[in-house]
């Protein structure tokens, strides 16, 4: 590891502030305490935070004048997960639960900031804070912040997330595409019900919904280049009165994931159309509603290979990561889509602590002992892009 870890003098702080906001969870656009406690922390380090929306907070480190502008993005919003995890900072608010890990974001976060406010003489420049609302839910808070002129001046951008697919002391980057556009559809289908004993009457929405979602997964091997990544997952389907009782109606829903474009274009086009081929050939009628995402998260290589340089220094060589782009969406695409950032897992799985849950779930955890790691990473992330 090279030179001293400033992150260790914080490591205390936010450890307490990840417990924190693990105890204390708020739901997409309602993190009022939450931002009001970000606050409050960024007031202590001499800072002048401001609100954007009812619940980004944005705050400025100014070092010398001049230089260039960083921005670091984390985001703030826990999921309607009710938690399982034994832990005397458990949430303490029932059903709401940071089960993706952005209670670690925030404390991260924070420790950067009081860390680079210590700083501001030794660095040219602003480091701009972002504290995001609503990452988990559609049309996320990023677009919030960047229509509130979160990223006026800004030169880079960066962003982490906790993963715990990977280990504490690893982190994972790609070079292009990291995470993917992450559409949702939902189908109705009409058909005539009737009765169980005579379908000769009917049309069976529900014997045409199962129909469909198994030809639907021939798009996947069949329309698209098999050099191309995409996924379609059906997630619900409703249809239904009674075990004699032919259905008349069926719901279905799920979510497209590709990477670019046109993939996305050819996925959205051949689920309409066998969905009218359908449609013909047993006489249901049909709605299609498809409604774009996340667009996908494209790293910058230039600044990518700055977080990979600075995550050898602080995690040693052989620690970083490069797996294939991951099919999850994310809304710090909308931040890389306006200035050139880029954005990298922090690996906070921790076997022998039996922290091995995946993101979402209810036994969700976060190995603590990596937070320095992220902290660190952010740090000095930032003050190298400033000097380049
Ligand atoms: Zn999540
Ligand atoms: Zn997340």
């Amino acid at each position: 590891m090279a030179g001293k870890m400033d992150s260790l003098e914080v490591e205390d702080y936010v450890v307490r502030m990840r417990r924190h906001f693990h105890a204390n969870p708020e739901l997409s656009f309602k993190e009022f305490r939450t931002a009001g406690r970000i606050e409050e922390e960024l007031k202590s380090f001499g800072l002048e935070p401001k609100r954007t929306g009812e619940t980004g907070v944005v705050a400025d480190i100014s070092g010398s004048s001049g230089g260039k502008t960083v921005a670091v993005r984390a985001d703030i919003d826990a999921l309607p997960v009710k938690e399982e995890n034994d832990l005397d900072f458990a949430s303490g608010t029932e059903g709401v639960m940071h089960a993706c890990g952005h209670d670690s974001h925030i404390a991260m976060a924070l420790g950067a900031a009081k860390i680079l406010a210590g700083k501001r003489d030794e660095f040219r420049g602003t480091v701009r804070m972002l504290f995001q609302a609503a990452e988990e839910s559609p049309p996320g808070g990023a677009v919030e912040l960047i229509r509130g002129g979160a990223l006026k001046g800004v030169d880079y951008v960066i962003g982490q997330h906790s993963i715990s697919r990977y280990p504490a002391g690893t982190a994972a980057i790609n070079y292009g595409p990291m995470m993917a556009n992450a559409d949702q559809f939902t189908i109705k289908i009409k058909g005539i019900g009737g009765h169980g004993s005579a379908p000769q009457e009917a049309v069976d929405a529900l014997a045409i919904a199962c129909q469909y979602v198994v030809q639907a997964q021939t798009i996947i091997s069949r329309r698209i280049p098999p050099f191309k990544s995409a996924v379609v997952t059906f997630g619900t389907m409703n249809s239904g009165y009674r075990y004699n009782i032919i259905a008349p109606y069926a719901e279905l829903t799920g979510t497209v994931r590709t990477f670019d474009e046109e993939t996305r274009e050819t996925v959205r086009h051949e689920l309409e159309r066998m969905l009218e081929g359908i449609s013909k050939s047993t006489g249901c009628e049909y709605e299609f509603e498809y409604a774009k995402g996340y667009p996908a998260l494209i790293n910058n290589n230039d600044i990518a290979l700055v977080i990979e340089d600075v995550a050898k220094e602080v995690l040693g060589e052989g620690s970083i990561l490069h797996p294939e782009p991951d099919m999850g969406g994310e809304d710090f695409a909308y931040y890389v889509k306006e200035v050139p950032g880029a954005f990298y897992f922090l690996g906070v799985r921790n076997d022998e602590k039996g922290i091995t849950s995946p993101q979402h779930s209810p036994t969700y955890d976060v190995d603590e002992s990596a937070m320095k790691y992220g902290t660190e990473i952010l740090v000095r992330t930032s003050l190298k892009l400033l000097s380049s």
